[in-house]
């Protein structure tokens, strides 16, 4: 059965916030575990709004140091200590980050209640994170400063059992891992029971790219292409492309230029600047050459469906 994948817009302003959007931070959801990815001024607020424990949030995951994703890292961390938490978080970022919160401790004279483990992340793309049904790597973006995006991919989902199998062959509890991961059934009389008898094939295994502020670049076309969902920064319309070159951002019609190149199923966009009121261009424009393309806004939550 598939597990619940789900990714929740916590804010999609670039650089400042406006009225009515907050800057980056997604909620990634897999199964039980949550793992946010960039933290931007009013994380946490955005956090309770969206009904998110942030006390379930374990690994955080910075793209890169420019304020609009990471100042609301203090303030989460704060309340994370007056709430009480005791368990270790993990925080992956370039390096710098945990200076910044040093100092926050330093001059406030805090004293976390809980571990914090910082990991710098290294040049060049790497397993940041792994567990029994996922793993996250990093990406590298093309930015003005040194900035990573994320992917989430699901690990080879288990076999699934059909139930009158097990029945009609009595298997036994000790055998079922096994067979879950594709092998055959040796009976008592030594009869092999092909795993076909026993099993369906399980979903195909999902992915999440999550690229943040980048120039337009086929650098890492290949650690993207097949992702299931791809977000993918628009900063800007092709009407503001020349700006875009110069603050090292995209438009949208670079975005899903990339977004067709590498054959993903569903491309989000994000990160758009306070200038546009009206985001309904950034998706006709991508939808010209990549008609799966959508814009998200805070409060949205897409689902990953194998
Ligand atoms: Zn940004």
């Amino acid at each position: 059965m598939e597990r619940e994948f789900r990714i929740s817009i916590l804010g999609c302003s670039a650089a400042t916030p406006t009225s009515l959007r907050h800057t980056t931070a997604q909620i990634v959801k897999y199964h039980n575990a949550y793992f946010l990815l960039d933290c931007a001024e009013g994380t946490q607020m955005q956090l309770r709004r969206m009904k998110i424990p942030l006390m379930r949030i374990n690994h955080i995951f910075i793209s890169h140091l420019h304020g609009d994703h990471y100042l609301g890292l203090p303030g989460l961390l704060f309340s994370l200590h007056l709430l009480g938490r005791k368990k270790e978080l993990h925080i992956y970022s370039p390096p710098g980050l945990q200076q910044i919160i040093d100092v926050h401790y330093t001059t406030s004279g805090l004293k976390p209640s809980f571990k914090t483990t910082f990991h710098d992340i290294q040049q060049g793309g790497e397993r940041l994170y792994h567990d029994k049904y996922l793993c996250i790597d990093s990406i590298e973006m093309v930015h003005r400063i040194t900035c990573y995006g994320f992917k989430v991919s699901e690990k080879a989902p288990e076999r699934n059992i059909k139930k009158e199998g097990i029945l009609k062959y009595t298997i036994p509890v000790q055998s079922m891992q096994s067979i879950k991961m594709g092998e055959d059934f040796l009976t008592a009389d030594g009869e092999i029971i092909p795993n076909c008898e026993l099993t369906t094939e399980p979903h195909k295994p999902r992915s999440y790219a999550f690229c943040s502020d980048t120039a337009y670049t086929e650098s890492f076309l290949q650690q993207i292409t097949g992702a299931d969902v791809l977000y993918h920064e628009a900063t800007f319309l092709e009407e503001h492309a020349a700006i875009a070159r110069e603050k090292t951002h995209s438009t949208a019609l670079e975005a899903a230029t990339l977004a067709k190149k590498a054959g993903v199923r569903k491309l989000l966009l994000g990160h758009y600047s306070a200038r546009y009121k009206d985001l309904s261009d950034f998706e006709k424009e991508a939808r010209s050459v990549f008609p799966e393309s959508y814009i998200v806004q805070e409060g949205d939550a897409v689902d990953i469906q194998g």
